[in-house]
C-alpha cells in the first residue's frame, strides 16, 4: 500500500526514545521528512542519526522542553525555517508520575496539565493556521488506555489526558472543513523505559518486577506487551493518505486490554 508520506513534513514529539522515536522512524520509511525532540541533546543526536541511517530520511533534531513555550515556539519554528511549515503534528510528552491521589503536590498537577495538555494545545495553536492554508494537516495525539479505562495508580494520566480526548473531538469537528484529520491513539502496555520505570515503581511495594509483569500479561488478551513499532504503524497510517476519512476518534493499540465496547 502507498501511504503517500513521502516528502511530507512530520513533527514528533518527546521522540528520543520510546513510542515517539517508533513513531518518528515509522514516518521517515515512509519517505516523511521528520523533525523530532527531546530536553537534552544527548540521545536526540543519536536517535537522529540512527533513524536516518535506517530510513534515509532527513531528521531535524532540536532540544526542545514541551513544558516550555519558548521552547514549543522555537521548535515550530526550526522546522518551518528548514522545511516550510509543519504538515503532520503528533503531539506527546513523557508521562506523569505514577502514585494514588494523596502523594501528588499541586505542582504535579500543574505540570501534568502543562505537559500532557496544554504542550499539545500549544502546538495546534502554532501549526494549525499553516494547515488551514495548505487545506491538509493531520494532527495525532498519544494518549493512553487511561482515558478508556482509568489504570489504578495512574491518577494524574487517568485524569489529565482525558482533557486530550475532549480537545481533540472539538478541534476534529472545527477543522475537518480543512482537509485537517485529529485523532488520538492509546498505547497499552509498550516495551519501553516508561513501562520499565512503572514496574520499578510497583516492585518498591513488595512484588517482584517479573510478577509485575505477568500481572499485566494476564490483563492482555494477547498474552503480552506491545512492542513500539507496532504502536507506530497506527501513528503512521494515521497520518498518511490512506487514512483520510478517519478523524475524532480515539484508538486503541493495546492487544485487547481495554474491558469496554467502544
Ligand atoms: P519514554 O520514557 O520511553 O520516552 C519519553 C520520551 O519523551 C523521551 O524521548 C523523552 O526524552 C521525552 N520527554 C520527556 N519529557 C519531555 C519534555 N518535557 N520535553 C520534551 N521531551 C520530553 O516513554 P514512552 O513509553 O515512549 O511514552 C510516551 C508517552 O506515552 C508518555 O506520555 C507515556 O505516559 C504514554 N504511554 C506510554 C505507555 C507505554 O506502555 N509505554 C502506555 C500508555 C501511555
Amino acid at each position: 500500500m502507498d501511504l503517500g508520506l513521502r516528502d511530507r513534513i512530520a513533527l514528533v514529539c518527546a521522540s528520543s526514545k520510546g513510542l515517539g522515536r517508533a513513531a518518528a522512524e515509522g514516518l521517515a520509511k515512509e519517505g516523511a521528512k521528520v523533525a523530532i525532540c527531546a530536553r537534552s541533546a544527548e540521545l536526540l543526536v543519536v536517535a537522529a542519526e540512527e533513524i536516518h541511517k535506517r530510513t534515509g530520511a532527513d531528521v531535524l533534531p532540536s532540544v526542545a522542553d514541551l513544558g516550555s513555550e519558548r521552547d514549543v515556539e522555537r521548535l515550530v519554528s526550526n522546522v518551518e525555517r528548514k522545511w516550510g511549515s509543519v504538515e503532520i503534528l503528533v503531539n506527546n510528552a513523557g508521562g506523569p508520575p505514577s502514585g494514588p491521589f494523596e502523594n501528588h503536590s499541586f505542582e504535579d498537577w500543574d505540570r501534568a496539565i502543562q505537559l500532557n495538555f496544554l504542550s499539545a494545545v500549544r502546538l495546534c495553536r502554532l501549526v494549525v493556521p499553516r494547515m488551514k492554508e495548505k487545506r491538509w494537516g493531520r494532527i495525532i495525539n498519544i494518549t493512553s488506555i487511561t482515558v478508556k479505562q482509568p489504570v489504578e495508580g495512574l491518577i494524574l494520566s487517568n485524569a489529565v489526558r482525558a482533557a486530550v480526548v475532549g480537545f481533540a473531538k472539538s478541534l476534529a469537528n472545527e477543522l475537518g472543513p480543512f482537509g485537517i484529520l485529529v485523532n488520538n491513539v492509546c498505547p497499552g502496555y509498550t516495551r519501553t523505559d516508561r513501562v520499565v520505570r512503572l514496574a520499578e515503581a510497583q516492585a518498591n511495594t513488595g512484588r517482584s518486577l517479573g510478577e509485575i509483569y505477568q500481572t499485566w500479561e494476564k490483563q492482555i488478551p494477547l498474552g503480552r506487551l506491545a512492542e513500539p513499532d507496532e504502536f507506530a504503524s497506527l501513528v503512521t497510517f494515521l497520518a498518511s493518505e490512506r487514512a483520510s476519512y478517519i478523524t475524532g476518534a480515539t484508538i486503541p493499540v493495546d492487544g485487547g486490554f481495554i474491558k469496554a465496547l467502544l
